[in-house]
């Protein structure tokens, strides 16, 4: 693969310093798309080579994508910084290639503040419970256990491992896979498993592939390309087999990574051909979900007044994942879902579309800063008394459920995917 810098057409006005989340935080020119780019230029004209304070540099960003949204000059960002970190990697100078804490964890020489954090998440990940290819492992080295307030508690029984099959086809229903992506299948399993439900109760045929691993996203923004494209071909050849309309995610990281499997294959055209066809037929579940089976409609033809009497109301605020709203231009479909159901009052927080700052593995190389970030995340939402906070990404949740547990709101404001919500009210609407 061959560096795009050259594609660079930077003209240093400085736009996307006023949507730069980290640049907000630190307000230091090395830390926004123009400062970066800067350097990868004097990198590409040999000014400079790569040192280990470049890959410190370009590791952190978020690759959230708002500085390419507002450039006027429309200058591929998080490309361009994503080559910088392939190619950082190639030159064996990211320190993300031979993690010294994952080794660690490997050699089982383990502090008792981390075995006592880290739960059952931590023995799932290191007895053997979730298989090497998993992107848990990226996600999840030892810096996550002892840096956090809360470890999220892992599903011992992997959604997909305990999906129960389709009972019978309805015979001109749609027929969908669902990719489930490891935040799903071990962390949040609760939101994979209400979207199958709705499906089943929509109409739809669910197909749930059951040898589908990782997406290769947190193996993609490490630099490590390699991996990432072994884990895209497993995924491409699995769902190619299959006759589906369409392939649904419920995790938005996931679902903007599978949407842009074609440019990891940019050398291979045979590849990048099956890359597209799996692209071209992801859906994210709440946009599918609106789109192609009216669920909005659907949930308010449901006479849903009489419920509005008897349940209490729940203020709900929605955040935008970088992955959707930017990723897929997805803002839209969440809220007709959520302003659809009964007794939830859809609030809006400030700065909507402000990134969350968990950014794939930059909650775990740069934990003060993802906090930071967070941190003013929360304020926001703090000022709409939210009674939950709902998303649309896995990454996201997990950084809440942080959020809300640093701002001692735990047990207060409750932190899920908005199907979640959905799947509660339509219970509740069928016992009442
Ligand atoms: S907005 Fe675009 S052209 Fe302007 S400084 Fe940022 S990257 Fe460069
Ligand atoms: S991708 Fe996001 S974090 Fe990275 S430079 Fe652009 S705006 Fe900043």
């Amino acid at each position: 693969m061959t560096s795009d810098i050259h594609l660079n057409k930077c003209n240093r006005c400085g736009r996307c310093m006023s949507v730069c989340p980290v640049y907000q935080t630190t307000f230091r020119e090395a830390d926004v798309a123009r400062g970066r780019l800067a350097l990868l230029e004097a990198l590409e004209d040999g000014v400079m080579g790569w040192s280990e304070r470049l890959g410190e540099i370009l590791s952190r960003c978020l690759l959230c994508g708002a500085c390419a949204q507002v450039c006027a000059n429309n200058v591929q960002t998080t490309r361009l910084f994503q080559q910088g970190r392939r190619d950082l990697f190639l030159a064996g100078k990211s320190t993300r290639a031979d993690n010294p804490l994952i080794k660690s964890i490997r050699r089982r020489d383990l502090p008792g503040k981390v075995v006592r954090k880290g739960g059952a998440l931590f023995q799932a990940l290191f007895c053997k419970k979730i298989p090497e290819s998993s992107g848990l492992h990226l996600r999840f080295p030892l810096s996550f256990f002892t840096q956090r307030a809360t470890a999220p508690a892992i599903s011992w029984t992997p959604f997909i491992k305990s999906a129960e099959p389709e009972a019978a086809s309805p015979v001109d229903g749609l027929r969908v896979g669902f990719f489930v992506g490891c935040g799903a299948n071990y962390l949040f399993p609760e939101a994979a498993r209400v979207l199958v439900r709705i499906l089943r109760h929509m109409g739809a045929t669910v197909v749930i592939p059951e040898n589908q691993v990782c997406c290769g996203l947190p193996a993609y923004v490490s630099g490590d390309t390699k991996t990432a494209q072994a884990l895209a071909k497993k995924n491409i050849e699995l769902f190619g087999l299959l006759e589906l309309d369409a392939v649904l995610t419920v995790c938005a990281s996931c679902g903007s990574h599978l949407r842009d499997l074609p440019v990891l294959f940019d050398d291979d055209p045979l590849w990048q051909d099956a890359a597209s066809g799996l692209a071209e037929k992801h859906r994210d579940a709440m946009a599918f979900l609106v789109e192609s089976l009216d669920f909005d409609t659907y949930l308010k033809d449901q006479s849903l007044d009489r419920v509005l009497q008897g349940g209490p109301l729940l203020r709900v605020a929605y955040h935008d994942p970088c992955h959707l709203r930017i990723g897929q231009g997805i803002t839209e479909a969440p809220r007709r879902i959520l302003d659809a159901l009964p007794n939830v009052e859809l609030v809006e927080a400030p700065h909507a579309g402000q990134c969350c700052g968990h950014g794939g593995d930059f909650n775990l190389s740069h934990f003060d800063l993802s906090v930071n970030i967070l941190d003013r995340r929360m304020e926001d939402f703090q000022k709409v008394e939210p009674d939950a906070i709902v998303t649309g990404c896995t990454g996201c949740l997990l950084q809440f459920v942080e959020g809300v547990s640093r701002k001692g709101l735990a047990g207060k404001v409750r932190v899920c995917h908005p199907l979640v919500l959905a799947d509660k009210a339509m219970a509740y609407c069928r016992a009442t």
